[in-house]
C-alpha cells in the first residue's frame, strides 16, 4: 500500500457510528474490505449485529421529535455545508470509491459531483416542503394539508455507488426531518463511513445518522424491520433482497422506497444519428464499468443499421483500457468481485453457445483482480441469458428488429421497468415510445440520464418510489390534513 492510500484509509473510521460516536460492535466482531483491482486488503471494520442494529435505532429515536422541530433552514445549511465539505473533499471521495469499488478514478469524480448534488438539492428543497388549504366543496370545512417527516428509517444501500446511492437517500431525509440508520454494502462501505464523518462534520446533530456497517444484512434488517418505532425502509440493490425486505415490512405496514434491478433495452432506429448513438451506448453501457442499474442490458438495433452501428460501437470498446481504476489512463476497472467475474464469464459462454457472435472481448484477464474484457456480442437470441438478466458488467449483446412494434414488444418483454434508451431523429416516434415503453426513465438520444433534480425509479419489479427531484422528498414525509368547520358554515 503507497503512503498515500495508508494516510486516506487512515482518515476513514472503522468503527459504528451510533448516537454521534464511533464505537466498537457489541460483538468485538469484524470484517475486511477488499480492493476489486489486486484483490488486496484495504481495512477491517466493525461488524453489527441485531443489538447494535436495535441500539442505532434507538439512538435515531431519542431525537427524532427534536430533529422534527428544528427549522427547515437549520436542515438546510447542514445540508449545503455538506456539500462543500464533499467538494473539499473530493480527492479523498474519489479515490476510496476507486479504491473499494474499483471504478476508474475519473469516474469516482464524476460520482463526487453526482452524490454531492443531492445535498445540494435538497438543501435546496428543505426549504420549499409547500402544503395547501382550501374549503371543502361543500362548503362545511376549511382544510389545510401539511407534511410531516416520516420519522425513523433504515436506509440500505448497494456497492456500485458509493457515495451517490447514500446522499440520495440521506439528504432527503435530513431535508423532511427524518433519523435514520444507514447500513451500507459490505463490499463497499468505506466512503459511507467517511460520508457519515463528513455529516458530523458539517454540523449534523448527533443521533440524526447512525451508521451500521456489517457483514451480515439480515443481522441488521431483521430485527429493525420487527421493530414497530421504524417507520420506513428505503432500498437500492437487487430485485430479489427488494422483495425480501418488502415481505418484512408488511408487517409493521412500513412507508417502503424500492430502487432495484434493471434490463435497460437501449433502441437504435434507423434514422438515428448513429454517431450519436454510438457514444451514448458508450455511455449507457460502460460508465462503472456496466456495473449500474440503468446501464444498457440489451442493444435493440433496427436491421438495415445494425451493422454500422456493431462494428463502429465494438471500435470503442475495444479501445478501451483495463486496469487499475488508480491509474489515470484505465477507462474500465475491475469487476466487484470473483462472483461477480465468474457470472459474467457464465452468461457470455451460455450467449455463444446460443449462437451468438464474440465481436469483440469475451474473456475474463488472467492475473490479479477481477478482470473482464469489455465485451459485443451480435446475433444474440433473445433466448441468451444475457437478453434475459441483468448483466452488471462490460458486455453489450446487439439483438435487431424489423420494425417500431416489434422493438416495443421486445424491450417491455422484461419483468423490470427501470431506464431505457431510444436513439431516434423522428420526434414523433419519441413520444409513441414514450407511451409505449413501461419503464420509469427514459434517455432520448441521450445514454446517462441520472440527475439530482429528476425524479429517479422503476415501475414493474424495478420498484416503487422515486429518488431525487421534488419527488423524492415525498417519500420522507407523510401528508396530515387538518380540518376546521367553516365560520360561515352555519350562518
Ligand atoms: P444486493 O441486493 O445484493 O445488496 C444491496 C444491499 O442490500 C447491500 O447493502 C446488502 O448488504 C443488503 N442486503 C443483502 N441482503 C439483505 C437482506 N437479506 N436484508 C437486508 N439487506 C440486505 O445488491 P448489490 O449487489 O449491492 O447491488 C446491485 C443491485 O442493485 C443491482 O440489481 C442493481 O440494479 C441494483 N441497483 C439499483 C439501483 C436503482 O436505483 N434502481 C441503483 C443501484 C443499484
Amino acid at each position: 500500500m503507497t503512503a498515500n492510500v495508508s494516510e486516506l484509509l487512515a482518515k476513514v473510521p472503522t468503527q459504528l457510528l451510533i448516537g454521534g460516536k464511533w464505537v466498537d460492535a457489541t460483538s468485538g466482531e469484524t470484517f475486511d474490505v477488499e480492493n476489486p483491482a489486486t484483490g488486496e486488503k484495504l481495512a477491517t471494520l466493525s461488524s453489527a449485529n441485531s443489538d447494535d442494529a436495535k441500539a442505532a435505532l434507538d439512538a435515531a429515536c431519542a431525537v427524532q421529535d427534536d430533529w422534527a422541530r428544528t427549522s427547515a433552514r437549520e436542515r438546510s445549511n447542514i445540508l449545503r455545508r455538506a456539500f462543500d465539505l464533499v467538494h473539499e473533499r473530493a480527492e479523498d471521495f474519489a479515490a476510496l470509491m476507486t479504491l473499494e469499488m474499483g471504478k476508474p478514478i475519473a469516474e469516482s469524480r464524476g460520482e463526487v459531483t453526482y452524490g454531492a448534488e443531492y445535498l445540494r438539492w435538497f438543501s435546496e428543497e428543505a426549504v420549499r416542503d409547500y402544503g395547501h388549504s382550501a374549503t371543502v366543496p361543500e362548503g362545511s370545512l376549511r382544510m389545510i394539508t401539511r407534511r410531516k417527516p416520516v420519522g425513523p428509517c433504515l436506509l440500505i444501500t448497494p456497492w456500485n455507488f458509493p457515495l451517490a446511492m447514500g446522499t440520495r437517500k440521506v439528504a432527503p431525509a435530513i431535508a423532511a426531518g427524518c433519523t435514520m440508520v444507514l447500513k451500507p454494502a459490505k463490499l463497499t462501505p468505506l466512503t459511507t463511513q467517511y460520508f457519515a464523518q463528513t455529516m458530523l462534520d458539517a454540523g449534523l446533530p448527533e443521533g440524526v445518522l447512525n451508521v451500521v456497517s456489517g457483514s451480515s444484512a439480515s443481522a441488521i434488517s431483521e430485527p429493525l424491520l420487527a421493530d414497530a418505532r421504524l417507520r420506513k425502509v428505503s432500498f437500492t440493490g437487487s430485485t430479489e433482497v427488494g422483495k425480501t425486505l418488502l415481505k418484512g415490512a408488511a408487517d409493521n405496514v412500513l412507508r417502503t422506497s424500492m430502487e432495484l434491478g434493471g434490463n435497460a433495452p437501449f433502441i437504435v432506429f434507423d434514422d438515428a444519428d448513429i454517431d450519436q448513438a454510438v457514444e451514448g451506448a458508450m455511455g449507457a453501457k460502460m460508465r462503472n464499468i456496466g456495473e449500474a442499474c440503468t446501464a444498457a442490458n440489451r442493444f435493440l438495433v433496427h436491421e438495415d443499421v445494425a451493422e454500422e452501428f456493431t462494428t463502429k460501437f465494438a471500435e470503442k470498446i475495444a479501445a478501451l483500457e483495463v486496469g487499475n481504476g488508480m491509474d489515470e489512463k484505465s477507462t474500465c476497472g475491475p469487476l466487484i468481485e470473483k462472483k461477480a467475474l465468474d457470472n459474467i464469464t457464465a452468461l457470455v459462454d451460455d450467449a455463444v453457445d446460443k449462437g451468438a457472435t464474440v465481436v469483440t472481448g469475451g474473456k475474463a484477464l488472467e492475473g490479479k483482480g477481477y478482470y473482464y474484457q469489455p465485451t459485443v456480442l451480435s446475433d444474440v437470441p433473445r433466448t441468451a441469458r444475457v437478453a434475459q438478466e441483468e448483466i452488471f458488467g462490460p458486455v453489450a449483446p446487439i439483438i435487431t428488429f424489423k420494425d417500431e412494434a416489434e422493438a416495443i414488444r421486445i424491450a417491455n418483454d422484461t419483468e423490470y421497468g427501470l431506464a431505457s434508451y431510444v436513439f431516434t431523429e423522428d420526434t414523433n416516434r419519441l413520444w409513441r415510445l414514450a407511451d409505449g415503453l413501461e419503464y420509469g426513465l427514459m434517455g432520448f438520444n441521450a445514454g446517462v440520464i441520472s440527475n439530482a433534480a429528476a425524479p429517479f425509479g422503476g415501475v414493474k419489479q424495478s420498484g416503487m418510489g422515486r429518488e431525487g427531484g421534488a419527488e423524492g422528498l415525498d417519500e420522507y414525509t407523510e401528508v396530515q390534513y387538518l380540518a376546521l368547520p367553516d365560520p360561515y358554515a352555519d350562518a
